[in-house]
């Protein structure tokens, strides 16, 4: 399933540029367009759901696969012995900006403290 008007999907579908970090068949990582971190990797699922809470109600494998993904994005960017941060923000008030599920993966750098 796709969305016409989901800016995910279009990356996806190749219209909209993107800087590939990892793919399968079903996942795609890309550089984030404005980085948080000296590494800022977004990893998707190439068919469109909202949230990661209405993926994990539907297809819980389809979430391990995203976490595994961004496992395998911070072996290839070198930052999966020092450390790194997995995160996905759900809905309104974590700030999700786009409605395709993804995970952030960021590292490269010391990390603050998870909060507001
Ligand atoms: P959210 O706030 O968790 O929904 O994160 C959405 C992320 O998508 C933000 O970190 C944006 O910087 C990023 N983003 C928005 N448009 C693009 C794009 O065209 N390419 C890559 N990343 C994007």
């Amino acid at each position: 399933m796709t969305s016409s008007d989901c800016l995910f999907c279009k990356i996806v579908a190749g219209e909209i540029p993107h800087d590939t970090v990892y793919e399968t068949d079903t996942v795609l990582a890309f550089w984030d367009i404005t980085p948080r971190a000296n590494v800022h990797v977004l990893v998707i699922p190439k068919t469109h759901q909202d949230t990661l809470a209405q993926m994990a109600g539907e297809d819980a494998a389809s979430v391990a696969e995203l976490f595994t993904a961004a496992g395998e994005v911070a072996r290839l960017e070198g930052i999966d012995e020092s450390g790194y941060r997995v995160v996905s923000n759900v809905g309104a008030d974590a700030g999700q900006e786009v409605f395709h599920v993804h995970v952030h993966v960021l590292g490269a750098q010391q990390l603050g403290p998870v909060g507001p």
